[in-house]
């Protein structure tokens, strides 16, 4: 193939932005013509990187800032409040139920309402004020309807309550409820087959009572025995102001 004139050749490589670089200092013979690169232009700043802690290494308040931001499951679009939990960040027993309702919602505490009276009821039978337990739900995030968390937002949500926990270090779990029994024991029994008994929560083995959740024995009322006779066991298990 005929050779491109140089001229030519240099046109087309400035063309596509390719710097020549022509030996002058051999006059009389053909230049040689070098092909390189552009020169690297200086490499633009990393983007800033923001920082985030894995969930496991939150203290209480990155925690809560943490599930106050959350988006993590579809929840997110229609609350109107987070609710993290709330009580003593050092009480002896902590209750877990399912989620919040349109109640806990509005007020970004979990049992409030009439199903709140009567858990303070509950917790005030076992000696104890409900400011002197550690109160928190399954997921963080009111579900629509007030239909129960399906698995995914429950697993979405899992993190933050284990974490809860291990700051926590409760002497006993109380779980209140068919979600949150079922959840906490990675079971698919009802409550009547799962309370009665001491089960073990987690790798430290904390003590787990399952009860009614408040909601249903308001329904049920003829329950409320059982549910005492939960709290006796629970009780019998340590005392929640106790020590
Ligand atoms: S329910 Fe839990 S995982 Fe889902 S958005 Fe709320 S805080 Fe995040």
């Amino acid at each position: 193939m005929e050779a491109m004139p140089a001229d030519k050749r240099r046109q087309y490589l400035a063309t596509m932005g390719i710097q020549l670089w022509e030996r002058r200092e051999l006059p009389g013979r053909e230049q040689d013509v070098q092909l390189t690169e552009p020169p690297a232009t200086a490499p633009a700043p990393a983007p800033a990187v923001k920082v985030t802690s894995t969930i496991s290494a939150l203290d209480w308040k990155e925690l809560e800032n943490r599930v106050a931001s959350c988006t993590q499951c579809g929840l997110h679009a229609k609350r109107n409040r987070t609710v993290f939990g709330t009580g003593d960040k050092s009480a002896r027993w902590m209750v877990i139920g399912e989620a919040p309702g349109a109640d806990e919602d509005r007020a970004g505490e979990p049992f409030v309402g009439r199903a709140g009276k009567l858990l303070n009821a509950m917790i005030r039978a076992a000696g104890c004020k409900r400011e002197e337990v550690f109160i928190a739900n399954i997921v963080k995030c009111r579900p629509p309807g007030n239909r129960d968390p399906a698995e995914e937002e429950i697993a979405h949500c899992s993190a933050y309550l284990k974490r809860q926990i291990d700051l926590l270090q409760p002497m006993l779990i109380l779980a209140a409820g068919r979600v949150a029994a079922q959840s906490l024991l990675h079971s698919d029994l009802p409550v009547g087959r799962l309370r009665g008994r001491i089960h073990h929560y987690g790798e430290a083995g904390i003590p787990l009572v399952v009860t009614y959740h408040p909601a249903y024995l308001l329904r049920s009322p003829e329950q409320k025995r059982k549910a005492w006779s939960d709290l006796q066991l629970a009780l019998g298990v340590c005392a929640p102001g106790s020590g």
